[in-house]
């Protein structure tokens, strides 16, 4: 029998980019999912994700985009697919919003490239939004959307190349103390190794019930993809970027290869358990998408929904991720809690795992299991 170094279970974002690290340093590994990578259920499904690097005050996710761009770029470079669109990131600001302005000083001290647009200087530039409220408006102008479904399968694509093993089986609850040897797949079939990553997304509750059952809280999101105007360049790249206003608790993308405009609820939705929820957009999903639309982009009243998903996003109390130890088993690791913000950060995500685990590098106590509390107060978005 095969014995790995380590088996990565879960083949999102972050179980793919960590089973990337890995290789990368020339471990022997297996990478395995219930359902396939980027499936239709998991998180990481999208066709699109916003990569940002503002993030308000906050300098570690800052500075987790940067790195993780860049790989993202090489990735795709490598790859030959383009899957990274610069659109630019457009933040838009209400009165007295601090959070904007602690984004613009972050970025500051990080050395991102934005720009600060008054409220003329965005009538200006982007006569198609309703500036309804907004005072300001921040942009990242390098910043933008990566293609989520497609971006995962390229990681996989490209650690499969470099040796990993890659294979369809769902790994059921590891059960034991210290050190185990072997997980086993619901066919009963057993895989050793030294190290086990479970980066299973929202499925962690329902893994692993009693450690995380009360600390992942999967909630339900809806997407919405409106059609734009026959011959209408108004709602796609350059003339529009991605754009946030975090007051909306609604944000969106252009036109991108002709999907439509992007609208998506932020606002955590119902809690859902990501095998069987219904993938079916709600009636008052749809009405509020469309109230928002008339709103914000007054020209696209009336337009037509012509496509649309849903998705969950798997948080934890306060929107930092879970990267630590399982408890009582030593070589079992928690990989998840992307809470709405993780994909842009796979790259990051899987170089902090596979430096915890391969040179015991110090950990980041935001992202331990002991800082997870059992109660949701979302303070990073
Ligand atoms: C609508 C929506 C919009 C979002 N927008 C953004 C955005 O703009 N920017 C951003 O950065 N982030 C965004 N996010 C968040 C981001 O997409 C997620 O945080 C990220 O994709 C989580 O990846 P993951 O690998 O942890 O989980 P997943 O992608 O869910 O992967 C987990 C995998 O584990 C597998 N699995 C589960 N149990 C088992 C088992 N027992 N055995 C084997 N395999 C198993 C599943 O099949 C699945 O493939 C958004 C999320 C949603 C839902």
């Amino acid at each position: 029998m095969t014995r790995y170094d380590v088996v990565v279970i879960g083949a999102g974002v972050f179980g793919a980019w960590t089973a990337w690290h890995l290789a990368r340093r020339g471990r022997k590994v297996l990478l395995a999912d219930a359902y396939g990578p980027g499936n239709s259920r998991a998180s990481s499904a999208g066709e699109s994700r916003i990569i940002r690097m503002g993030y308000g005050a906050d300098e570690l996710y800052t500075r987790w985009s940067q790195r993780s761009l860049v790989q993202w770029k090489e990735l795709f470079a490598a790859a030959g697919q383009p899957l990274f669109q610069e659109t630019g990131v457009l933040w838009l600001a209400g009165k007295e919003d601090l959070r904007v302005r602690q984004t613009a000083e972050a970025l500051r001290r990080c050395g991102v490239a934005y720009q600060e647009l008054s409220r003329a200087e965005l009538e200006k530039q982007y006569p198609q939004i309703g500036l309804d409220g907004i005072t300001m408006g921040l942009l990242e102008p390098h910043s933008g959307v990566l293609m989520a479904r497609r971006a995962v399968a390229a990681v996989v694509d490209d650690l499969v190349r470099d040796g990993v093993e890659y294979r369809v089986a769902q790994i059921t609850e590891p059960r034991g103390s210290g050190a185990i040897s072997a997980v086993t797949t619901s066919s009963g079939e057993r895989i050793s190794a030294d190290t086990f990553v479970f980066s299973c997304g929202a499925w962690l509750g329902k893994l692993f019930p009693e450690v995380l059952g009360s600390r992942i809280f999967p909630s339900r999101q809806e997407v919405f993809f409106f059609g734009v105007p026959a011959g209408d360049a108004r709602f796609a790249p350059p003339a529009l970027p991605t754009w946030l206003f975090q007051k909306d608790e609604i944000y969106g993308m252009p036109d991108l290869e002709s999907r439509g405009l992007k609208i998506a609820v932020d606002r955590h939705g119902e809690r859902v358990d990501p095998d069987t929820q219904s993938r079916l957009a709600s009636a008052e999903g749809a009405e509020e998408a469309r109230r928002f639309v008339e709103q914000r982009f007054p020209a696209l009243r009336g337009a037509p929904i012509v496509e649309t998903r849903v998705c969950q996003y798997e948080n934890t109390w306060n929107g930092d991720f879970l990267i630590d130890r399982h408890p009582e088993m030593e070589n079992v690791w928690f990989v998840g809690g992307g809470s709405g913000h993780g994909f842009k950060h796979g790259p990051a995500v899987g170089e902090y795992v596979a430096g915890r685990i391969l040179d015991g590098a110090a950990s980041e106590e935001r992202f331990s299991l002991g800082s997870k509390e059992t109660v949701q107060r979302r303070a990073v978005f």
